[in-house]
């Protein structure tokens, strides 16, 4: 675990050796440790944006959804289901969505041994999924202590888990061959900078990518779903917890601001149009298993072929970016 370093000042950390976490000695930060998690949040300087998504996630806010990392035992099917469906089919999530983040994936080519981080690993499906399908050593860091608590319980695999700021990453500049964020970069007070510590941590030659939610959100299902249901029942409204329409991206918006942070050979896809996320949503999960692979195959690019043109004039639900560190 040489890549870990004080978030604070990035000096090397001691290990007291008590087993009460790890301090570091250039700033006198502590950060402790309980039941073999490292906490490297700094509760003090977040802001308020931060408090209430870390309350979210920590399942604290009872009027928002509960997380899904508040039932262990839905945790652990779910992980071995996805690692299941990645192991036999290769997508990196179940349905449509997960096929092109494997295409998608393809392109950044990982192989076996890479040093992968994933930023807002949940309970380290991403890493399971990851490591089923490329073979990729695995670290994740999320915000919400329970969900990293059970993806310590459920873990599957080699991978690390700590709890950690995504704006403020406890990593070595140069510490990983690829960096993932799925759904994360609309949950922070500070998107810019959350990319630019991931371009921090990834090597010369690493690749990063992001998965987010769009602002231009028209001619989807989800569109298609607010406009006949006159916003009623709650359809077609990406509202999953601690979301907020004013933080979803445009593609040309996140692309500059991939490039900003350094990085190049940025791509951004608009995914998850008409069909594609109506089959997702209509068929989840169990699809994979009824039918074969080749039956699959031909569905999605049929599929992909049907939202090929509003996905290249920018809309869908969420954006998909790659880049690489020069
Ligand atoms: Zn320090």
């Amino acid at each position: 675990m040489d890549y870990l370093c004080c978030p604070q000042c990035r000096s090397s950390l001691d290990l007291p050796g008590n087993g009460l976490g790890l301090s570091c000695s250039s700033c006198g930060s502590a950060f402790p440790a309980e039941g073999g998690l490292v906490d490297f949040v700094d509760v003090r300087s977040l802001e308020e944006f931060a408090l209430w998504q870390r309350a979210v996630y920590d399942g604290l806010i009872t009027s928002a959804r509960i997380p899904d990392h508040k039932r262990p035992e839905a945790v652990a099917l779910y992980l071995d289901y996805c690692v299941d469906v990645a192991g036999r089919y290769g997508p990196l999530m179940p349905g449509w969505l997960g096929v092109k983040c494997r295409q998608v994936m393809d392109t950044l080519e990982p192989r076996p041994g890479e040093l992968l981080l994933d930023v807002g690993c949940g309970t380290g499906t991403m890493l399971a999924m990851m490591e089923a399908v490329y073979g990729t050593r695995g670290v994740g860091v999320d915000f919400s202590r329970g969900a990293v608590e059970s993806a310590i319980a459920c873990r599957r695999g080699e991978s690390e888990f700590f709890t950690a700021d995504a704006l403020q990453l406890p990593f070595r500049d140069g510490s990983f061959d690829i960096v993932t964020a799925l759904s994360v970069l609309e949950h922070v007070s500070d998107p810019a900078r959350m990319i630019s510590e991931i371009g921090r941590v990834l090597k010369p030659g690493g690749r990063m990518l992001l998965h987010t939610a769009s602002k231009k959100n028209r001619w989807t299902w989800h569109w298609w779903q607010r406009l006949t249901s006159f916003g009623r029942y709650g359809l077609g409204v990406d509202d999953r917890v601690g979301h907020d329409q004013g933080n979803f991206f445009e593609q040309e918006g996140l692309e500059s601001m991939v490039r900003v942070a350094g990085l190049d050979r940025v791509r951004t896809y608009a995914v998850h149009t008409m069909y594609t996320i109506m089959f997702d949503e209509a068929f989840p999960g169990l699809l994979p298993r009824l039918l074969g692979t080749r039956l699959l195959d031909t569905i999605n690019s049929l599929l992909d072929t049907a939202d090929a043109f509003p996905s290249r004039m920018g809309y869908g639900n969420e954006i998909l970016a790659t880049a690489w560190k020069g």
